[in-house]
């Protein structure tokens, strides 16, 4: 008998070591997250010490007390007169069920990704004000990668340098700094949401993107307003710490405005703009560990929104038309009626909006003042469009050279077929997102031909090409040895001159 029972010890040992959780156990204030009560899901922070089992699951004071009275208060004498209990197979306890502590494979029952990180001892995580990019280097490093909207980067940078100011000193002084949530206005595809991704790439800081559109306010269905807290807790790797200097962007935001003329409660719009209102100006939220929603059986952290960055995003279409109605009012009322139309054709209408244009347009005042730093992108030209192609760091044309130059092939674009694609995506009317979608239709075939032949040492693709009037020049290896001068983009010979 002894004999047997050690042989399970062994075994659980060995199982023990192999799923690494005998190291776990001895090291357990080494783990980088907390520990979660395996009752009530609360971690160490909020419930206190837990008590260790075996398997590693911890069960915080307040529940061993409770289990600890449930069994004290236990009718074992009713149990026993139940007639049921002669019946081993289990049907013996009613509203009782069993742990299969082998199912909880040591780590306690709740997987690392639901459990938030310690706090860190030491306030190593201050930030130190001659850490912060200064704006215009900011600016710079965007400009490596985002074409044109000199106006909104510029805004953006110092707004950014502002906020970590802001965070870095805290607001316990005298003069407390207004926080610098932006909303940024611009059509579809012109680089909201990649200005974002690359500012917070470039300060290293978690990002969460969410759509206002999924929002709702809690208890409806959809995501509710503070999932997006929790994004950014994922983002952030479960490290509280890191999540409340993150960076929240709300893109499409112009879809959760007042609908107009009605007098029916918005239940979409006005009330999502309310609930959001809390969050843009700083509260402590309560948001589920490694999961969308809160239930019983998922631990929450508490964030703090403070010193959390939001950005929202939205093309505000139609908004030309107040700010244009606003402005020829005011024509009117001045000199002559003549002018009335004058601000049709102005082609940055966008640029002159006011608060009031955002008000008129359905954003509720409240939620504009939360959003103190507005600014505007202006739609693609052709010319950027061209840009966007070749410019930027990871510009789409340098990933597909990189590609061929692999197959030791040189690819090259004329500034006619850079013209050609560039018209095509405006046709499209969704900004810059049509530029990929256009060069990969056209790449498909060279990427898929070139590798055929060894002899092919270049490839320069056309305006032809791009408008289906012939196909793009190849140059065996022997011929392109010939011209040393690798250039990438060749010009269009002029043709007709
Ligand atoms: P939106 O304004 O609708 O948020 P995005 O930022 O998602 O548009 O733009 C889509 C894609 O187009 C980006 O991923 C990026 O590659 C490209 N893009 C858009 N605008 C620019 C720009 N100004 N400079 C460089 N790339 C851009």
């Amino acid at each position: 008998m002894d004999d047997h029972r050690d042989d399970k010890y062994k075994e659980t040992e060995l199982d023990q070591k192999e799923s690494g959780t005998e190291e776990k156990k001895g090291d357990d204030s080494g783990s980088d997250y907390e520990d979660v009560c395996f009752i009530c899901r609360r971690p160490e922070s909020k419930a206190g010490k837990m008590f260790k089992l075996p398997n590693n699951i911890c069960v915080c004071d307040d529940c061993m007390h409770k289990t600890m009275d449930t069994v004290s208060q236990f009718d074992y004498q009713g149990l026993l007169n139940n007639p049921n209990m002669g019946d081993l197979n289990g049907k013996g306890f009613p509203n009782i069920s069993f742990v299969n502590l082998a199912d909880l494979q040591g780590d306690g029952g709740i997987p690392n990704k639901q459990k938030p990180k310690k706090k860190k001892k030491e306030k190593a995580a201050e930030i130190d004000i001659r850490d912060i990019m200064p704006p215009h280097k900011i600016k710079q490093k965007l400009d490596e990668y985002v074409v044109g909207q000199e106006h909104a980067k510029k805004v953006m940078s110092v707004a950014v340098y502002n906020h970590y100011k802001r965070v870095a000193t805290g607001t316990m002084d005298e003069i407390e700094i207004e926080k610098s949530n932006m909303l940024m206005i611009g059509p579809t595809g012109c680089g909201k949401t990649y200005l974002v991704k690359t500012l917070a790439k470039l300060l290293d800081v978690p990002l969460a993107i969410a759509d206002a559109t999924s929002l709702t306010e809690a208890g409806y269905i959809g995501d509710d307003i503070e999932s997006v807290v929790s994004k950014l807790l994922a983002a952030a790797d479960n490290d509280v710490e890191r999540a409340e200097r993150g960076i929240i962007f709300i893109d499409e935001i112009d879809k959760i405005a007042k609908k107009k003329n009605t007098n029916s409660r918005d239940v979409s719009g006005e009330s999502v703009q309310q609930g959001m209102l809390k969050l843009l100006e700083g509260a402590e939220v309560e948001v589920p560990v490694g999961a969308n929603s809160k239930n019983a059986m998922v631990p929450l952290a508490t964030v703090n929104t403070r010193n959390i960055l939001f950005i929202c995003g939205g093309a505000f279409p139609d908004l030309d038309e107040i700010i244009k109605q606003r402005l020829n009012k005011k024509t009117s009322i001045g000199y002559s009626a003549e002018l009335k139309d004058k601000y049709d054709k102005e082609k940055n209408i966008l640029s002159r909006v006011t608060v009031e244009d955002i008000r008129k347009f359905g954003m509720i005042p409240e939620f504009i003042g939360r959003l103190p730093v507005v600014f505007t992108l202006e739609g693609l030209s052709r010319d950027m469009m061209v840009q966007i192609l070749k410019e930027p760091r990871n510009a789409i044309l340098k990933q597909y050279q990189k590609l061929l130059e692999l197959d030791e092939v040189e690819l090259l674009f004329n500034e006619g077929a850079l013209e050609a694609i560039a018209d095509k995506a405006m046709e499209k009317e969704t900004g810059a997102r049509a530029l990929r979608a256009i060069i990969e239709e056209f790449m498909l075939d060279i990427m898929y031909e070139v590798p055929k032949d060894d002899n092919i040492g270049r490839v320069t693709i056309t305006r032809e090409y791009i408008e289906g009037n012939g196909g793009p020049i190849i140059d065996i290896r022997s011929r392109s040895a010939e011209h040393p001068d690798r250039l990438k983009v060749v010009q269009q010979p002029v043709i007709g001159s």
